[in-house]
């Protein structure tokens, strides 16, 4: 056997896709993580203090995108850990889910000055990344937190319609067959209660469209193996395990 064929096979293959073991997908992520906080690909790197390249657990099946860092995140050079994402864990608390478990990143990995919008060239230059990390994390759902991510996996859609909602994300971002779920930015129900409300209600379904992601990647394998659709029932919701368990230690390899 190559060394190629040894490292390969500590893959498993499903269908024609290979899947990465954690450790393979830990380490394509740090590798990214190492090219962002040294990237000068737009001019954002002038003003940043830290990239943010993004944190979470490699084997995670859901994905948040937020917008771009912050002052605090700009300091620590983590995602959400300002006053946005003490309410994104808040958020992620109603269900049982902590940080820990999921994967957070942005559509721009560096600050835009004063908190302004990131501008569509400097989103060009960067989603490369986050098509990368899509591609190494494989997640069953993609979570858009506000407008710009919205628009990245949803284009042409008005958050305020679409909140709450889900579609198939295009298979362009990196995502090799998820669900987008769409929801306001932290950053905005930190400035109206409303939308706060709103916030609440619209993450209250995220554990049944995770179930729903679940189940069309366990159909869309069973079709890519040619096996007969009849031979290879999908467990029915009501038997999935909650989305956590709630004694999950920090460095528990359990997903929802
Ligand atoms: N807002 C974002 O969009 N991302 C962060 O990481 C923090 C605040
Ligand atoms: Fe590079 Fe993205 Fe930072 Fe621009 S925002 S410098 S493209 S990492």
């Amino acid at each position: 056997m190559t060394s190629a064929e040894a490292t390969a096979g500590q893959s498993t293959t499903v269908g024609s896709a290979t899947e990465r073991t954690t450790g393979e997908r830990q380490a394509a992520l740090q590798a990214i993580a190492a090219e962002v906080r040294v990237c000068t690909r737009c001019r954002l790197a002038q003003t940043r203090t830290k990239a943010v390249p993004g944190e979470g657990r490699p084997d995670t099946e859901v994905l948040l995108v937020g917008e771009g860092p912050g002052q605090t995140e700009d300091q620590q050079g983590r995602p959400f850990v300002g006053r946005a994402g003490d309410l994104l864990v808040r958020l992620l608390s109603t269900l049982g889910w902590r940080r820990q478990e999921v994967f957070i990143t942005n559509i721009v990995k560096c600050r835009p000055p004063g908190n302004r919008d990131p501008e569509p060239d400097e989103i060009a230059a960067c989603v490369p990344y986050l098509q990368r990390q899509l591609e190494v994390l494989d997640p069953a759902v993609v979570v858009t937190l506000g407008r710009f991510s919205m628009a990245h996996f949803r284009p042409g859609e008005r958050i305020t319609q679409i909140h709450g909602t889900h579609v198939p994300a295009p298979a362009t971002t990196g995502a090799r067959d998820a669900v987008t779920f769409s929801m306001f930015h932290p950053a905005a129900a930190l400035r109206s209660s409303d939308v706060e409300r709103q916030s609440y209600d619209d993450i209250a379904a995220l554990p049944r469209v995770l179930r729903e992601a679940r189940m069309r990647r366990a159909q869309g394998r069973a079709a890519s193996t040619h096996a007969p659709a009849a031979a290879t029932p999908v467990a029915a919701p009501a038997t999935l395990p909650p989305p956590i368990a709630p004694d999950a230690r920090d460095d528990a390899p359990t997903l929802f």
